[in-house]
């Protein structure tokens, strides 16, 4: 099926479409540069910027992929989790459109969206890591960005996707914001901290690895915490500041960084190994981040699990991905969704799809 997705959960205004799993336009606006200022996201300016940027992303979509609104099959939209004002420019948009052109509509989930990115393929694609196409289930998904980190079990796309943990305070993208900030480093903090990390000592500072104390391994295998890891190093350098001494910055964040890899990858191949499920989906903006990346491959190759990282450009938040999962859901022969549900800005991952 022909399907066009929105996606506005953050601050991508993102307008895919999808022929069944093959990608044929993946159109963004970002507002980042206007939340620059502020050190993170501000629900309000992305709200506003979705409704300034979403007509002229839909054309752009429609115009890279070359079809026309009346040749869609259906329309697929993020309804949660993610921020209510933001996600409520995107859902009025869809329901436009479907009232206007009188296609079906699907209310999807954001989260599982991430997974449906996997599936696509094509041309624009070649070359990136790992073999798209079929995705082979069921497999562990570590989901990392800004606004999220969560760790699924999904056994199917459209009917069996199960959280097996998540962040209890801070995402790892916004660790990575706020440690950029606290060491001077300008928004999003996530790419400096890996350029700088690059000329540092990674085992410079043993900082704290959240939520991996025996007693919490208990009740939190599968959750994370980035909070504790934030204020201890906010600690060490404003001793070092205190001191009068140098912060040796290259050192901070390489350690940082090691520190944030490693509990994110030791918590996904726990799982996969705990449930006897050898692969391991990565996902989110985070996901950019090179020690993740790298500490990724090389645990996922010692565990015998095969590793799949879309291209970034569907690793961030995208249209193309809520598409994908709208796609399969239609073929899976869902009914679409009633036209009168809401913006849901925690909803739950095993709500796929809303009604
Ligand atoms: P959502 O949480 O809804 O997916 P988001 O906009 O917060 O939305 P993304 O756009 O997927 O998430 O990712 C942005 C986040 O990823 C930011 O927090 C940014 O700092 C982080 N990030 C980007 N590149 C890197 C990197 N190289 N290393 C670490 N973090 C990175
Ligand atoms: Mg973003
Ligand atoms: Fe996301």
């Amino acid at each position: 099926p022909l399907v066009l997705g929105i996606e506005t959960s953050c601050d991508e205004t993102g307008v895919g479409i999808v022929r069944g799993r093959t990608l044929l336009a993946n159109a963004i606006a970002s507002s980042m540069d206007e939340h620059a200022r502020f050190g993170g996201v501000v629900p309000e300016v992305a709200a506003r910027a979705h409704l300034e940027a979403m007509t002229p992303t839909i054309e752009r979509a429609l115009a890279d992929a070359d079809v026309e609104l009346r040749d869609l099959d259906a329309i697929a939209v993020t309804c949660g989790p993610g921020l209510a004002g933001a996600l409520m420019v995107g859902v009025a948009a869809a329901k436009a459109l479907a009232v206007s052109l009188g296609k079906p509509l699907y209310a999807v989930n954001h989260l599982v969206g991430h997974v449906g990115a996997d599936l696509l393929q094509g041309p624009s694609l070649r070359g990136a890591v790992g073999e798209a196409g079929e995705l082979e289930l069921p497999t562990i998904a570590l989901l990392v960005s800004g606004g999220h980190t969560s760790l699924l079990l999904v056994r199917d796309l459209v009917s069996d996707v199960e959280m097996l943990g998540e962040t209890i305070d801070d995402a790892a993208g916004e660790a990575f914001d706020k440690v950029a900030r606290l060491l001077g480093l300008p928004y999003p903090g996530g790419p400096q901290i890996d350029r700088v990390a690059e000329g540092g000592d990674p085992n410079a500072i043993r900082f704290p690895r959240g939520l991996s104390l025996p007693k919490d391994m208990e009740k939190h295998r599968y959750d994370f915490s980035f909070s504790g890891l934030k204020t201890s190093v906010a600690r060490w350098v404003e001793k070092r500041v205190g001191a009068g001494e140098e912060v040796p910055v290259a050192d901070v964040a390489a350690s940082f960084r090691e520190a944030v890899a490693d509990v994110l990858l030791t918590k996904a191949l726990n799982a996969c190994k705990d449930l006897g499920v050898p692969r391991l989906l990565l996902g989110g903006g985070v996901v950019a981040n090179a020690r993740v990346r790298e500490l990724a491959q090389e645990r996922a190759l010692a565990a015998g699990v095969e590793l799949r990282v879309p291209p970034l450009s569907l690793c961030t938040d995208n249209g193309a991905m809520i598409a994908s999962l709208g796609a399969q859901l239609v073929a899976a022969g869902y009914a679409p969704s009633s036209l009168d549900f809401g913006a849901d800005s925690t909803l739950p991952v095993q709500d796929i799809q809303v009604r």
